[in-house]
């Protein structure tokens, strides 16, 4: 097996369970290692840290998968942490029929680079390194006898994977993949979802219970949700939080459309759904004195990495001070930041600058994350990316 020699002072954060080594941190590599290979991880002085598996063409030169140097990085190996991460969900109640959740969180549950989403009977496995990628026939055997799926169907996330210096074709990789958007149902309300073509594996698991946390404050509101996608909080708002009307923008064509077909499925009139760009829309909404009861902001990641923080932090601020002027008085205001970059306390204090600058008082109700189905391992804090704050702008 070849070994991969860290520098010196370099091996603290992955004594720590850090699974990422980066370029930086390796001072040699002995033996002939191919990418995708295993190798162990060692110390300056030879001692054993951890095994993972080798990409030259990626940054992360080894991902980590053990931390113990009697275990083999085997189908045996993978079965186990596949089964762990499965087995948490069925505990949650997540594998009920018609239900959707992710079923495996990367680096969280041991698996870094993985992401498998499940809706009803269909899987999505998002593969975003290439150690997962070259054990493709292995792995999907696995998870389709641990799940027992109709369908799993692969893909990966294009700035991924080019980091991975991967290619992953999107097809169906077991079973028979559905001929069109599978039925879901998210606290009862009913959803289609589009495995093979919409954003993300489908469907925005990770704001799960902050849909019906916001829901729950919604009750004879006439609700904005700026950046719906499909319509997930316009329609917990509608079916599950008794909202007045709702209007949801979004400036994806195809976007609306799901969030069209969704607001039918669940037989609801008092929700619109239009085609606008958010952010021009927000100040034509302003120009013209509109008032709403909540304004829901959940946009895309505004920022790539940390280079593009500040920049970020603007255009947060921008949206939220145009959302609070839209807010009648005791409004309910929900703000999301999927920006990883972006901390919580960046988050904070960009909405403390929006109190201060539009004069209006606003209360923190709620400070929220992902669902239980994303979790974030402490050793590997990089992967929390969601922040959700509900608030009542008096
Ligand atoms: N709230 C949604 C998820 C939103 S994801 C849910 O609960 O499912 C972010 C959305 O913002 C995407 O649907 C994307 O199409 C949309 N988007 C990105 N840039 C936009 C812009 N400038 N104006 C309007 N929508 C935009």
């Amino acid at each position: 097996m070849g070994q991969v020699v860290l520098k010196a002072r370099k091996t603290r954060p992955f004594l720590a369970r850090h699974p990422w080594v980066l370029s930086s941190a390796v001072a040699s590599v002995t033996g002939t290692v191919a990418d995708g290979d295993v190798v162990d991880v060692l110390s300056e002085q030879g001692g054993f840290i951890a095994r993972g598996v080798f990409n030259r063409r990626s940054h992360v030169r080894v991902r980590l998968y053990t931390w113990d140097a009697q275990e083999p990085l085997n189908a045996t190996f993978w079965d186990r942490q596949l089964a762990r991460a499965i087995g948490w969900r069925r505990r949650l109640g997540l594998l009920d029929s018609d239900s959707a959740a992710r079923l495996v969180f990367s680096e969280a549950d041991g698996l870094s680079g993985m992401v498998l989403d499940r809706f009803g009977p269909h899987l999505v496995l998002q593969v975003n390194s290439l150690a997962v990628a070259i054990r493709l026939p292995m792995l999907i055997p696995l998870i389709a006898q641990l799940a027992g799926p109709e369908s799993i169907t692969v893909r990966s996330e294009a700035g991924l994977a080019k980091v991975e210096g991967l290619e992953v074709r999107a097809e169906c990789a077991w079973g028979t993949a559905p001929d069109g958007p599978v039925r879901i149902a998210e606290h009862g309300i009913r959803f289609a979802v589009d495995l093979a073509a919409g954003q993300k594996t489908g469907f925005y698991l990770d704001q799960r219970e902050n849909r019906r946390a916001a829901a729950s404050y919604m009750r004879d509101r006439r609700v904005l949700d700026l950046f719906c996608y499909s319509g997930g909080f316009a329609l917990a708002a509608a079916v599950l939080g008794g909202a007045r009307d709702v209007l949801g923008v979004d400036s994806s064509e195809s976007a609306i459309g799901w969030a069209q077909t969704n607001a039918e499925l669940n037989g609801v009139s008092n929700v619109r759904f239009v085609q606008r760009e958010c952010f021009e829309m927000l100040d034509e909404l302003r120009e013209a004195g509109e008032q709403f009861d909540a304004v829901v902001l959940d946009p895309p990641r505004f920022a790539r990495n940390r280079f593009h923080v500040a920049e970020a932090l603007r255009a947060y601020h921008r949206i939220n001070r145009v959302a609070v002027d839209l807010l009648a008085p005791d409004g309910i205001l929900v703000t999301c930041s999927c920006s990883g970059s972006v901390s919580r306390q960046d988050f904070l204090d960009m909405l403390t600058g929006v109190a201060a600058k539009s004069r209006r008082t606003i209360h923190l109700l709620e400070q929220r994350g992902h669902a239980s189905d994303h979790p974030v391992s402490l050793a590997c804090p990089e992967n929390e990316y969601l922040k959700c704050l509900i608030c009542r702008v008096l």
